[in-house]
């Protein structure tokens, strides 16, 4: 540990310049690397206008909260980049709007959309993350969703021979590995949590193979906002009001999202992104009268049986969710020393918010934050470069656990 110490002192009083520079430059790449991106894509546009109400039509809504939703974020979080996949009525394929996503390297994929069923009773709000569910009703909508790729002339090459009417082709959902998964479902079940608390129907985080999902590397959701087949939530959906609404649902979630993206790769958040205005909107008593007959009509055995809110689907991601809070952390430790080092000292330049934690004698000083092992050694193997005796440690709660411990909990 001595060693170490007077390794740093030895630095400090070099100056070490090029050294202390480059090593900056690499986790600062790092850190620009991970800069948030979210790519937010109003469902459908020109020639398709996806599902069709009596007053207005999905595009138009799809658009209008995405629009919404854009300056929400852009307001609050001026460091996030914000990218469209349409800022007006235009049409784009399925993979059009996947490329946009890895083309950004986005963080977060919001797709917004709005259902319909033959039932015109059924109401209420749904998000998806890709997956294979048994449920005909997540199927259904997949197919109503995937089958803008019907209008496109050369679909079958294009998408890999995929036949979005057919329930065979879904099986290849089964089959892939969607590593973006737990982060899906936590987003997923923010937004569900966030419509629940301002009163609309919730039917639950799903699961369902959606193309653009598919193609997507990053966390993707795909928000259906209500029906508008029946005419009460058709009316909610295009007020004012309702686009509100479900805009700042959509923003809150988000809010949260980041909050622990950041919390997780150690950057400093400025309090104003912590988008508070919204948060008291949002936090109204909003039991819209529009909200009342959802609820109700959710709950009729009318319903058609594909239809009924799936309880258990509801409550898998939100346990996922508690599951998440006592998941193993890692960290890495990029020293310890018997005295605190203060916080603006040059060891700690470029490392946006390094923590430490006082074990016995020693004050053990760590960067970064993940559930995810792989993630965290990315982070080790860019802080190396400084700190080439760095290691990573794993924490359950406040407590320190074995690394190899943690890994076998997963
Ligand atoms: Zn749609």
């Amino acid at each position: 540990m001595k060693k170490r110490i007077i390794y740093i002192l030895i630095c400090c009083l070099l100056g070490l310049p090029t050294w202390g520079q480059q090593s900056n430059k690499t986790v600062q790449k790092a850190a620009q690397k991970r800069a948030f991106t979210v790519v937010i894509d109003a469902g459908h546009g020109g020639h398709d206008p996806g599902a069709m109400g009596k007053l207005t039509q999905e595009k138009k809504l799809n658009l209008e909260v995405s629009q919404r939703l854009e300056q929400q974020i852009k307001l609050h979080y001026p460091d996030v980049k914000v990218v469209m996949t349409r800022k007006n009525d235009v049409f784009l394929t399925l993979q059009q709007r996947a490329d946009i996503v890895n083309k950004n390297n986005a963080d977060l994929f919001i797709c917004i959309h709005t259902n319909a069923a033959e039932n015109r009773n059924v109401t209420g709000t749904e998000t998806f993350v890709l997956g294979v569910d048994k449920l005909q009703s997540n199927l259904d909508v997949a197919m109503r969703e995937n089958a803008v790729m019907l209008l496109e002339d050369d679909y079958q090459t294009t998408y890999e021979g995929f036949d979005p009417n057919s329930v065979d082709s879904y099986i290849m959902f089964e089959l892939m590995q969607d590593q973006y998964i737990d982060q899906s479902l936590n987003f997923a079940t923010l937004v569900q949590q966030q419509f629940t608390d301002i009163g609309r129907s919730n039917r639950g985080v799903r699961q369902a193979g959606f193309w653009v999902l598919h193609k997507s590397a990053c966390p993707s959701v795909l928000i259906e906002m209500g029906f508008i087949s029946n005419s009460n939530e058709e009316k909610y959906l295009a007020s004012d009001k309702g686009k509100e609404d479900i805009t700042n649902s959509i923003f809150q979630a988000f809010s949260q999202y980041k909050s622990a993206y950041d919390r997780k790769h150690g950057i400093v958040i400025a309090a104003k992104s912590e988008g508070k205005p919204s948060a008291a909107k949002a936090d109204k008593p909003v039991k819209a009268k529009a909200d009342k007959p959802v609820a109700a009509e959710a709950d009729k055995p009318s319903a058609a049986k594909s239809d009924k809110p799936v309880a258990a689907k509801a409550d898998k991601p939100v346990a996922a969710v508690e599951q998440a809070e006592l998941r193993p952390v890692y960290k890495v430790q990029i020293f310890s020393t018997l005295k605190p080092v203060p916080a603006g000292d040059a060891t700690f330049r470029g490392l946006k918010n390094c923590q430490y934690s006082k074990d016995g004698k020693y004050y053990k000083y760590t960067y970064g934050e993940d559930t995810d092992y792989q993630t965290i050694l990315d982070i080790q193997q860019e802080l190396k470069t400084k700190f080439k005796d760095c290691f990573i440690v794993a924490f359950l709660g406040d407590k320190q656990i074995p690394v190899k411990e943690a890994l076998q909990m997963k």
